[in-house]
């Protein structure tokens, strides 16, 4: 039988030779399939970190316009203060209010006869964590605060500028006796100081020797305990020891050494 040298006629050489072609095909297939879903990964991973970089960008932007703080990130040993649990708020601003152009003055009254300026907006600085105050009496406040330290005292800012809706909110919720616009909170130059455990508020806070140093010498920090228990008459407020006004060192001294009020200091 004739049989044409060198060839090898194999009837299943093109069948094995497209099934190779075809395995070739779907290893490729498989290859592309998880390149392409290692590369899609990346990019969402790109895109989540971006974001909450972002959101972390806006939440340190937005942070003090909104009275908040993460207590686990206070720094005790550091900083002697801590937020009032009714202080507490997640919530923030729509926008960023623009600081108010004309600063008032450290020594102006703010109460429901002489409320703010519609949208008056305070330059404030955060003083210790989530702890914002009128930046002019910033330094005075730690100063003030770490004297006491030093006295052995405990000695906490459990409240300080209040924006606009949170005062309202406070107002709402019956938390305060203000309205927006006429708490000294939402100039900024007021802080309420408290000590112990339990953060003692009014008559519990004037029994304690925190109270009794810091009327002896707040003034010396620009402070005035704003509405003493004999003088509520004058202040049309009800005597509230936690409750300290930043008038400046020198009115300061004036009123707490006559025993004044801003009100009779201001006539
Ligand atoms: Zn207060």
């Amino acid at each position: 039988m004739y049989m044409d040298s060198g060839t090898q006629h194999d009837p299943g050489y093109e069948r094995r030779k497209a099934e190779f072609k075809r395995q070739y095909i779907k290893k490729r297939r498989r290859q592309r399939l998880i390149h392409n879903s290692i590369v899609i990964a990346i990019r969402l991973m790109i895109v989540v970190i971006v974001l909450l970089i972002g959101f972390k960008l806006i939440d340190r932007f937005l942070l003090p316009f909104t009275e908040t703080t993460k207590s686990q990130e206070v720094n005790k040993s550091e900083a002697k203060w801590k937020m009032e649990p009714v202080e507490q708020t997640t919530e923030k601003p729509k926008s960023v209010p623009m600081i108010s152009e004309k600063q008032m003055e450290l020594t102006d009254i703010v109460n429901s006869d002489n409320p703010l300026e519609n949208g008056y907006q305070p330059n404030v600085e955060e003083c210790y964590h989530g702890i914002f105050v009128d930046q002019r009496m910033a330094a005075d406040l730690k100063s003030l605060v770490e004297a006491g330290t030093a006295e052995g005292l405990e000695l906490y800012v459990v409240s300080a500028y209040r924006t606009e809706e949170r005062q309202t909110q406070l107002y709402e919720a019956k938390a305060d006796e203000e309205a927006a616009g006429t708490s000294e909170h939402q100039s900024g130059l007021a802080v309420d100081l408290s000590s112990g455990k339990n953060m003692e508020v009014g008559e519990a806070f004037a029994e304690t020797a925190t109270y009794a140093w810091l009327k002896e010498h707040c003034a010396e920090f620009g402070f005035i305990l704003r509405y003493p228990s004999n003088k509520e008459e004058v202040t049309k407020h009800t005597f509230e020891p936690n409750h300290f006004r930043y008038v400046g060192k020198e009115a300061a001294q004036s009123i707490m050494e006559e025993k004044k009020t801003l009100e009779e200091y201001n006539q």
